[in-house]
Order: structure tokens, then sequence, then C-alpha cells
């Protein structure tokens, strides 16, 4: 029987990696081509180690992995580059795949309407390797009234408020649950990546965001839950491991993952409880700008640099959300299609750093 053939965008990153482990366990998988921005000795070593047929650099320019799309026309592309860039290479997976994974909250937070318009047109399965939007989907069914992402609130969930602004970059990177890229982890603690699961979970479920509630979840084991009409309420429960939620999008609607790893119940203790608004402001911001894709373009945009900037000493990391504001606040607008939004990504960007110099 032939193969089911891969395609791995951001093969090199935290997810492009797991998804290897994955494939490779499965045996019936075989990775055509993956691809890196930086890191070339990972991505030759990579290739050798999980037998990936060719590796391609991106990052600058996507003409060539936007030929190879086309060419290899593979089964599945799973789509794990951070960052605006995530919307193109996702709308372009969609018109040459059959089915795309993706873990790129970023597409769906600047561009869900793009991608809804683009799945319309063709038979491509879009399937959410976010664990918990891949968890929804296990989830979801006729009478859903509510739905809860659950948050670890981050690196510093403990910290005092007074001592947010002497965090440093080493501090942030510990996150208390999941092992991620850099950008992913300081969004955590700022719950921003929070704010863009919002918003996936509001375009990929069709769901308001007044509908969508988040609780804090120290223990990591309930990735989201759903509220029935008629009074059940159904959560999703596992160790935190993305090469699960990956292993599912991949055999979808097998589970052909033979892990049988559980938690044990006895020894597990659930808590849930409100996040503090205050704690994360950024968070808060994203409930008020939910049907503006002008703004959600800028939130993503301004977050990227206000990171960076963190990551690279220039800013604390309480500017982060002060950051993320004022640049909101500045943009307006309607974008129709990707040229508009890749001119207010451009906008809001400069803006940050415009900001950013002033602090
Ligand atoms: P990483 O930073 O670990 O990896 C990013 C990957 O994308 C690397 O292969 C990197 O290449 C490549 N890349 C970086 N910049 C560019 C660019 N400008 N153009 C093309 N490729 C680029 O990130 P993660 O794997 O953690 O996350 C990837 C995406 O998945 C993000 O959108 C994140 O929000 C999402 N996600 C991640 C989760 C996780 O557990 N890690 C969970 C849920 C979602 P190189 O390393 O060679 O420079
Ligand atoms: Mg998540």
């Amino acid at each position: 029987m032939d193969k089911t053939t891969v395609l791995i965008l951001g093969m090199t990153g935290s997810i492009g990696v797991q998804a290897l482990e994955v494939i490779q366990k499965m045996g019936n998988l075989q990775v055509l081509l993956g691809t890196y921005h930086s890191n070339q000795s990972l991505a030759e070593e990579l290739a050798l180690r999980f037998n990936v047929g060719k590796v391609l650099k991106i990052g600058t320019e996507y003409d060539e992995i936007f030929r190879e799309l086309e060419q290899i026309k593979p089964d599945i592309t799973i789509v794990a580059v951070p960052g605006f860039v995530s919307l193109p290479l996702t709308l372009k997976a969609i018109e040459s795949s059959k089915r795309v994974l993706l873990a790129s909250k970023e597409t769906l937070v600047c561009g869900g309407w793009m991608v809804k318009k683009a799945l319309e047109s063709t038979s491509t399965q879009l399937l959410p390797i976010d664990s918990e939007h891949n968890a929804l989907m296990q989830l979801y069914e006729d009478g859903v009234e509510r739905i809860l992402l659950t948050c670890s609130g981050g690196a510093l969930r403990d910290w005092k408020m007074e001592e947010l602004d002497e965090a440093k970059p080493s501090d942030v990177l510990k996150h208390p649950v999941w092992q991620m890229g850099k950008r992913i982890t300081v969004d955590s603690a700022t719950m921003v990546n929070k704010g863009f699961e919002v918003l996936e979970a509001h375009e990929l479920f069709d769901i308001d965001v007044s509908k969508i509630e988040v609780l804090l979840h120290r223990e990591g084991l309930v990735h989201a839950g759903v509220f029935l009409r008629d009074g059940t309420v159904k959560l999703h429960m596992g160790f935190p491991d993305m090469r699960v939620p990956i292993a599912y999008a991949l055999t979808y609607p097998k589970r052909d993952y033979h892990k049988a790893k559980w938690p044990d119940l006895s020894e597990s203790k659930l808590s849930f409880s409100r996040v503090e608004p205050e704690r994360y402001p950024a968070f808060s911001l994203v409930y008020e700008i939910a049907d503006d894709y002008a703004k959600r373009t800028a939130y993503n945009a301004s977050d990227e640099i206000a990171v960076e900037s963190f990551l690279s000493g220039k800013i604390r990391f309480t500017d982060i959300s002060r950051v993320i504001e004022r640049v909101v606040q500045k943009i307006d607008g309607i974008p129709r299609d990707l040229s508009d939004l890749v001119e207010i990504d451009k906008v809001a960007r400069r803006l940050a750093i415009e900001v950013i110099e002033c602090l």
C-alpha cells in the first residue's frame, strides 16, 4: 500500500520535530519535504535520522516552497511556522494538499475569514493541532452552548504583581507545563497565547467569544471542555504532550497512535480558577477586538515585535502588553484580502518599534 505523503513547514521547530517522532513511530507515512529557516545543520540531521526526502530553507522568499507544494501535492501538510507568514503558507497548503494540520495560530488570528473561504472552494480538511482545539474537535457535537479553554498561567503565574517588572527572559522561558518555542513560551506568560486561542476557537467553531471561557488549570491535564445544553459538561484530559494531538490529526478519524500512558486518576488533583484580568492585560484585550481583523493582525504583529524586544533585553516584561495595547488602539480598517493584511502587518510592526523607542 502506498504511504501517506507529508510535507512539514517548520520541521526544525518544536512541533516539527515532534511530528517527525510521531511519523517515525507510525510507519505508514513518508515525509517528502521539510522546511527550516535558520537551522540548516539540524534540518540535515533530521533528514538523515527521519528519512526526510528533501529539506528547503524558507523565510525571505516563498516562491520556491509554493512551487514545491504544487508539484508534490502532499496528502498532508503540517503548518508549524510562527508568525504572519503562516497565513499565506496555509492558504497555499489548502490549495495543494488533501489535509492541512494547523499548528500556527497566527493564521486564524489574522486571516480567519480567508482560510474559511479557501476551505469552502476545496475538499481539503483543516485540522487543528493546537492541543485545546484538537481536544475541542474531539468533544464537539450538537448542543454546545459554551466552551472552556484551560491555561497554565505561564511561568510567572505565582509572581507578585509588583515583581513582574523585574522578570527576565530566563524567568519567562521556564514554562511550568509545556516545552515549546521561545515566542509561544513568552506568549504563555502574558497570556497573549490564550488570546490567540480564543480567536482560533471563535473561527474554528463559529462560536461567539463571549461564550468562550478561559480558566487557570495548574495541573495541565484537562485541555478543553464543552458545556452542552442539557447540563452535561465534557472535558478532554490527557498528559500534556503535543505528540498526541499531532498523531490524532494525522490519523483522524482513526486513533492509530499507541501511546497507552494515561494520568493516574487516583493521584490526580484537578483545580480550576478564574484568570486575574489585571495580571494579563493583553489577554483581556482580545475580547474587545474579536470582530476586527485589522486590530487582530496588529495584535499579533505588535506582540511579535514586543516579544523580540523583551528577549533581547530592550524592554521589560510588563511593557509587552503596553506595546500591544498602544498599537492595537492606533490601527483601524477593514481588510479585504491578503495584501491589505500584509500592509496592516507592516504598519503595526513599524508602530510597535516607534512605541518601544518612546517607552
Ligand atoms: P519553534 O520556534 O520551535 O519553530 C519554528 C519553526 O519555523 C522552525 O522550523 C523555524 O526554523 C521555522 N521558522 C521560523 N521563522 C520562520 C520564517 N520567518 N519563515 C519560515 N519558517 C520559519 O516554534 P513552535 O514549533 O513552538 O511553534 C510553531 C507554531 O506552532 C507557532 O505558530 C506556535 O504558536 C504553534 N504552536 C506550538 C505549540 C508547541 O507546543 N510548540 C503548541 C501549539 C501551537 P529554524 O528553527 O530553522 O529557524
Ligand atoms: Mg494551545
